[in-house]
């Protein structure tokens, strides 16, 4: 119990900090370019994200009430859970490309403590542990760090859950998913990934920026499921929403 409040006040002493700091040095949105005091998003701008609404649990597309959609239920994806926030759309889609592609790392901070807070009003049980998606080693080198990997540290912070890096390896530097038809991103992935380390849990959510077809999440999702992993959510920023079929 004092463990937990020890916590609890050391993240709102590092937020309330953060909230000073900002307050003494302004930054321009990224989106509007208005002077901000809170993680380079003005409230305007993060109040326009075109938030994603109710959707199927199973593959988080758009559905009525939050039912199943047709496709789960005949055909449902490897995952059992899947929770986005934003369809994948433009202003979402700049930011997340600033993020992943501009080296604008900071915005894990803004996007994270956005799907923490979305998370804890879904009130349901949550993970026991969870797991970044890793890039390959070759794009590490490139991009210089896993954009999932730094979405994760903020989430487990805010959730209180722990992360684990370890787990999973990329075994194959496939052709990034947007550039592939849909057919081909399945066939692209095939043994991409392996499992390294047990994961001695039984309920995990995988961490990405985006779901497009789900085929990178499911490819890892089969590797953990061999592993005796029960339950697999995936936690995205954003859902895109015409690659779909
Ligand atoms: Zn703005
Ligand atoms: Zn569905």
């Amino acid at each position: 119990m004092l463990m937990h409040t020890n916590t609890t006040v050391r993240r709102s002493l590092t937020r309330k900090v953060r909230q000073l700091y900002s307050k003494l040095h302004p930054t321009p949105c990224l989106l509007c370019h208005r002077l901000t005091e809170y993680h380079s998003i003005c409230e305007a701008c993060s109040q326009s994200l075109p938030k994603l609404g109710p959707h199927c649990p199973r593959c988080a597309m758009p559905s009525p009430d939050g039912h199943y959609c047709g496709h789960c239920l005949t055909k449902p994806p490897i995952r059992h859970a899947s929770v986005s926030l934003f369809r994948y759309d433009y202003p979402a889609t700049k930011l997340i490309t600033q993020f992943k592609f501009h080296h604008q790392i900071h915005l894990c901070h803004y996007l994270g403590e956005q799907l923490a807070q979305h998370i804890t009003t879904l009130n349901r049980p949550l993970p026991q542990q969870l797991i970044p998606i890793p890039l390959h080693a070759m794009r590490i080198r490139q991009r210089g760090y896993n954009q999932a990997a730094e979405l994760t540290k903020v989430l487990s912070k805010q959730l209180q859950i722990s992360m684990n890096q370890h787990c999973l390896s990329r075994t194959k530097a496939t052709q990034p998913q947007t550039s592939l038809a849909y057919k081909e991103r399945k066939h692209n992935l095939n043994a991409a990934f392996r499992c390294k380390m047990r994961p001695e849990v039984e309920h995990i959510a995988l961490i990405d920026d985006v779901l497009t077809s789900g085929h990178t999440a499911d490819a890892a999702a089969a590797v953990l499921i061999e592993q005796g992993i029960k339950t697999i959510e995936l936690w995205t920023i954003a859902r895109t929403i015409r690659h779909y079929g």
